[in-house]
């Protein structure tokens, strides 16, 4: 039931006591209010109620498995929170001045700042990296605005960037914002990774880019990166590494190993911070030495004294990306993640997160379509093909599972895979809890055949059963159903 409805005249959570201060009649007139507030009237417990109530209604990383592929849904750790509650860290206003004081009141964040940036150029193997950058999709753009001012630098005119696709939708649309046109090549079915073939023909001197997913979509390893690098290099074009999901090669695999120019992390999917509704994200970029100057400013930089201050004194810099320091908050979590894991603590996330991927994917391919006959890296495709001969569809065992107390997985991508559902278990979850998954999944493969009418109507649990999710989104009406009569709604738009 909406606040508003449970409002009962004169009812308070709160008592404050008489002004002591004389009222004045200074304010004038325009600011003064007509009418008093239109707030509901509510005790204390009301509130607490009605809150905690509607917090439950939602589903999160501490209230269930999530298995959301590509997006990394492992568990946030709460210590991360504590260490980011500090009031050193959490009082910080962006305006406090570096100099005075000596700067001291700053030199903390600053050196979170620095570090971090030099924690993830050693774990990628990149030169240097800018925390800027608010999400995964502002990373890739930071990094085609990147590549695109070295190419203005160098008088190259190159007008394609060149996306798998199996690739996530940011990559085009990248790549479209920073002023190129897109080209798309095919993912060999047999292997699951980039056809070289056709990637050979694809690139011409009009290259700017490839943009590279690796692990790809489809939770496949592409070994051949040093082939695509070698390409993409002989026209002049730089490599873009899409790092949104490093789950599986953290402490295995550093990109700039390889010879990828340009990258971007998700600190929200592999390092374990909140990813908060769509945001606050971090996706910090990284780079080889070539690129460096062009990064976004304002940089670190450690003094001779090794204190630390702001330089903005890059004139090839393409400029600001985001207000102040990024989501400082953020990466200030990402970086303890690291420090408390440590060099072996990453290196057994990948190998969890790849073992308890496997694990499941293992004891699901009788069940349900397994397209590319591989072991996988942090995630697996699954396909409901199969299923479509009952007129069931990967979108129905999703609803399915909502009722079984699981978050559904991605589903319809990647686009290479019709009926996909796309799996990632992390490797936070613990073995009775990929049981328990497992057994909803071979429940639903069979009641498929049973029952199908049962999966259709799912789900059956949840305040609503099936939105129209274009229509949710586009054109709003909302209802708030009470607690436990979902007959009597009440209409709000
Ligand atoms: C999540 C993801 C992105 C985009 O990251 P956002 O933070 O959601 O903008 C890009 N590429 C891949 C492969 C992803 O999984």
């Amino acid at each position: 039931m909406l606040i508003f409805k449970q409002s009962q005249p004169g009812r308070t959570g709160v008592s404050l006591p008489a002004g002591d201060v004389p009222e004045t009649a200074g304010l004038p007139e325009s600011y003064r209010r007509a009418q008093e507030p239109a707030l509901p009237e509510l005790s204390e417990l009301d509130v607490v109620r009605h809150f905690t109530w509607l917090s439950r209604r939602n589903f999160g990383l501490d209230t269930g498995f999530y298995p959301l592929g590509s997006c990394t849904m492992k568990y946030n750790p709460k210590i991360l929170e504590r260490i980011a509650a500090r009031p050193g860290f959490a009082d910080l206003h962006p305006f406090l001045p570096q100099l005075r004081h000596g700067g001291r009141l700053v030199q903390g964040a600053l050196m979170v700042v620095y570090e971090f940036e030099r924690l993830l150029c050693e774990i990628m193997g990149m030169d240097a990296f800018t925390l800027h950058p608010m999400a995964g999709a502002h990373g890739e753009l930071t990094g085609m605005m990147i590549i695109a001012a070295y190419h203005r630098d160098h008088g190259n005119r190159k007008t394609e960037v060149i996306i798998p696709d199996e690739a996530h939708g940011t990559n085009p649309s990248s790549a479209a914002i920073a002023g190129y046109r897109t080209r798309s090549v095919p993912t060999n079915p047999a292997t699951g990774i980039l056809d070289l073939a056709a990637l050979e023909s694809a690139v011409t001197d009009d290259t700017a880019a490839i943009m590279l997913t690796n692990p790809n979509t489809l939770g496949i390893f592409n070994d051949q990166v040093d082939r695509v690098v070698e390409i993409a290099h002989r026209h002049g074009a730089l490599v873009y590494y899409d790092g949104a999901n490093l789950n599986a090669v953290l402490g295995k695999f550093r990109p700039g190993d390889a010879g990828i120019d340009v990258m971007h992390v998700n600190l929200h999917k592999t390092f374990a911070t909140p990813h908060g509704g769509g945001g606050p994200g971090a996706g910090p970029v990284g780079v080889r030495r070539h690129l460096a100057d062009y990064l976004p400013i304002s940089r670190v930089v450690k003094r001779s004294d090794s204190t630390y201050t702001l330089d903005y004194d890059y004139p090839k810099s393409i400029g600001y990306v985001a207000p102040f320091y990024g989501n400082f908050m953020i990466y200030l979590r990402a970086y303890a993640y690291t420090l408390l894991l440590g060099a072996r603590g990453l290196v057994e996330v990948s190998e969890n997160a790849v073992l308890n991927a496997n694990y499941v994917m293992h004891r699901l391919k009788d069940v349900y379509d397994l397209p590319v006959q591989k072991s996988c890296m942090h995630e697996f495709v699954l396909s409901a093909r199969r299923q479509n001969a009952y007129d069931v569809h990967a979108l129905d065992i999703a609803k399915a599972l909502i009722d079984r107390g699981f978050h559904p997985p991605t589903v319809y991508f990647p686009l290479v895979v019709p009926e996909a559902m796309m799996i990632e278990p992390t490797e936070t979850e613990s073995r009775e809890t990929l049981d328990r998954f497992i057994d909803a999944m071979r429940e639903l493969a069979a009641l498929a055949e049973k029952d199908p009418d049962q999966l259709r109507r799912a789900p059956v649990t949840t305040p609503i059963s099936r939105p129209d999710e274009v229509r949710a989104a586009k054109a709003m009406d909302f209802q708030y159903p009470p607690e436990d009569s979902p007959n009597d709604n009440e209409r709000v738009r």
